[in-house]
């Protein structure tokens, strides 16, 4: 059977890393990206050169009619859809809790719980045996977040409960559901909170005594999708530098 993955948020950190993985071990790569158009052009572009097949789609995972429009868009190009990895996710500035707004909240938890929500609902409906999900989560979601992003701990939570819920829906029509649970990784995501060089500040006190790289999430997230981990579901995998 074909392999046919769909990557939200694809285009850049994580995500791409994960699709360029994915596309040199023989899947067709759909990369889904919100607003820099450039940057998912130029992995799909690295992965054909590198003879794979990929498409760039435009879609905000936090909205119904885009992700339902994202899957058939990816079905017509490329075939059923029969891996999902849910990487799209946000953060804002460094605050504490009493000083976010009600409208940072709910953008956080659409951008990192809803978007997750819709497209594993879409993946539901869709999928048959033999497919499997990967959703992000973090490690903010057992810490809390304190000072930082106490928003998106949260909302990384609600990706951590859909993971299980969703693993034991689908168990027995043999789809699979984990989640990956990255720590401090260099990716951009940090200068969105406000603090570019957060890795490197806090990348020397964790027991690795480093940051991890976009690569080495991407490989837990290739294994979790694999036949390798057959009997894995509804597993949250630390990739965190013994965080
Ligand atoms: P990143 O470099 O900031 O990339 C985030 C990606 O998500 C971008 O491609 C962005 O698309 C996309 N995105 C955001 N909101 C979207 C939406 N509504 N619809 C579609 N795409 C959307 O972040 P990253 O570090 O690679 O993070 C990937 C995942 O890992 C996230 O879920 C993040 O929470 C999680 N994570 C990261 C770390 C870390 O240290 N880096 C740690 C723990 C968890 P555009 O480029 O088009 O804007």
């Amino acid at each position: 059977m074909k392999k046919v993955v769909l990557i939200t948020g694809g285009g850049r950190g994580i995500g791409a890393a994960t699709a360029r993985l994915l596309a040199s071990r023989g899947y067709a790569v759909c990369i889904n990206y919100r607003q820099r158009a450039d940057s998912a052009a130029e992995v799909v572009a690295a992965i054909e050169a590198a003879g794979g097949e990929a498409l760039a789609l435009q879609a905000d995972v936090s909205d119904e009619t885009q992700v339902i429009s994202l899957f058939d868009e990816t079905e017509r190009r490329l075939g059923p859809v029969t891996h999902l990895v849910n990487n799209a996710g946000a953060l804002s500035t460094q605050s504490r809790l009493a000083d976010i707004d009600l409208e940072r909240f709910n953008r956080v938890m659409a951008a990192n719980a809803t978007s997750c929500f819709l497209c594993c609902r879409e993946a539901a409906r869709r999928m048959s045996a033999g497919g499997a999900i990967v959703n992000l989560s973090s490690v903010a979601a057992q810490l809390g977040a304190p000072f930082e992003y106490v928003d998106y701990a949260a909302a990384k939570g609600a990706v951590n409960s859909l993971t299980k819920g969703l693993a034991k829906e689908l168990a027995a029509e043999g789809i699979r559901v984990n989640a990956v649970s990255p720590g401090l990784i260099y990716t951009d995501i940090h200068a969105d909170g406000g603090e570019p060089g957060r890795v490197d500040r806090l990348g020397p006190t964790l027991p690795m005594q480093r940051g991890g790289t976009a690569e080495e999430v991407a490989n837990a997230i290739a294994w979790l999708l694999s036949d390798e981990a057959s009997y894995v579901t509804g597993t949250i995998l630390d990739v965190a530098g013994g965080r």
